[in-house]
């Protein structure tokens, strides 16, 4: 039987885990990226258990061990840094079997590089149109040696926010939308040790998660008109939050200049009625792109990496089955996720009223940690497929 052949549409986190997982399944692969070189860009992520248990599954394991920081957990305060909910790490660590990680972005996007073929990664091929037939596909993609073509028994689309592929496959899905916010995110060097946590304010949260080798990532978000830009963004977050509690402003005063990223929160709220088309499969953003208010974004993407691979396990035949049941186990899931990305922002950053906002720190005063907990940890009780 000839090897199965997929083309993966995105180098991003979502399809480099899509190869990694076609590939350790006997697949051959070819990851598309338009941009010229291969890397992420970005400040840091929060791995939960589902994110570390996808990533093992994909032979990960060792790397990230030594590449992460293990999360101390803290939980939430007001912004003047009164405790209002915290974090029960060992209890967290008995449900789950793991803490969260922190990982800057470059180093996971690094390790899932390094697990492929050099050979399956092409950049400068921006792909402009995919054909699904009955038995194969082919994708059109553009580069520096002109307009090219290749087939496929299967591609996935890993095009991330704005997918080309969701456009063109789902045309009647209109393109994401502004949820609110817009970001502010860095990773800076900062070696003393500080819990994880967040700080709400009114329509506001700031965020700060060690990732490892003495680094920090931090973020803070406000509700805000789409498209605004500073002339000098760090002096613009210092106007926001210099004011709030420490470690805030020695994390600011640590910032160098030119680090800080902003960028305008944009999710799909039209739900994909299926991620797959023929022998397409969406991933990642590009079939669910949600808020980063419960920081599934990243490990959604991962598990559907997972999965995807586990049901093509058999090669092409049988594809289409294989593809309804990719889509069966993964929609519900994501979706519902996404769903309560976005309730989260709405109860948490976004919340302005002066009374929501002490009714809501009364309530999390109140709330047992037990069910703080839960309400934390529900999305990261996942499990690989076993086989
Ligand atoms: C502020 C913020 C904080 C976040 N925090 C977290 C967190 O803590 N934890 C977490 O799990 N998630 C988090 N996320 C979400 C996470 O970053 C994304 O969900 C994840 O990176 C999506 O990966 P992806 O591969 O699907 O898409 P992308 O990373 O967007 O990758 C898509 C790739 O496809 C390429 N591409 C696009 N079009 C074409 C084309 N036509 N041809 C060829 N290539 C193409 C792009 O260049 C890109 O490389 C956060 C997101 C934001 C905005």
């Amino acid at each position: 039987m000839d090897e199965p052949h997929a083309v993966v549409v995105g180098g991003g986190i979502g399809g480099l885990s899509a190869a990694l997982a076609l590939h350790r399944r006997g697949w051959r692969v070819t990851v598309l990226e338009r941009a010229p070189e291969l890397r992420e860009v970005g400040a840091g992520l929060t791995l939960m258990a589902n994110a570390l248990r996808a990533l093992d599954a994909l032979g990960l394991s060792p790397a990230l061990r030594s590449s992460t920081h293990a999360e101390a957990p803290g939980g939430v305060r007001d912004r003047r840094g009164r405790w209002l909910s915290r974090v029960d790490a060992a209890e967290m660590i008995r449900q789950l079997g793991t803490s969260a990680l922190g990982i800057h972005r470059a180093t996971l996007h690094r390790l899932l590089r390094e697990a492929l073929p050099a050979a399956s990664l092409h950049t400068g091929a921006e792909v402009e149109h995919v054909e699904s037939e009955t038995d194969h596909a082919t994708v059109r993609y553009g580069g520096p040696d002109g307009p090219r073509t290749l087939d496929a028994d299967l591609v996935v689309g890993a095009d991330g926010l704005r997918s080309r592929l969701r456009a063109q496959l789902w045309p009647e899905i209109p393109a994401p939308v502004y949820a609110g916010s817009t970001t502010w995110r860095a990773a800076i060097a900062f070696p003393e040790p500080i819990p994880t946590a967040i700080t709400w304010g009114p329509a506001a949260e700031f965020g700060m998660v060690p990732i490892g080798e003495g680094q920090l990532y931090w973020y803070g978000a406000i509700t805000a008109p789409p498209g605004g830009h500073a002339p000098d963004e760090l002096a613009a977050v210092r106007d926001h939050f210099g004011a709030w509690h420490e470690p805030i402003p020695a994390l600011l005063a640590a910032t160098p200049p030119g680090v800080v990223l902003r960028n305008d929160i944009h999710h799909l709220a039209t739900p994909l009625p299926s991620y797959v088309r023929g022998r397409v499969a969406l991933l990642g953003d590009a079939a669910h792109a949600m808020t980063p208010n419960l920081g599934q974004g990243a490990g959604q993407a991962i598990e559907d990496a997972v999965v995807l691979g586990a049901v093509c396990s058999g090669g092409a035949q049988g594809l289409p089955t294989a593809l309804a049941a990719y889509d069966e186990q993964r929609r519900p899931r994501s979706q519902s996720i996404a769903r309560a990305s976005l309730r989260a922002g709405r109860y948490g950053q976004q919340l302005r009223n002066p009374v929501a906002l002490a009714v809501r720190a009364a309530a999390l005063r109140l709330t047992p940690p037990s069910a703080t907990l839960r309400s934390m940890t529900w999305c990261a009780d996942w499990r690989p497929p076993t086989n």
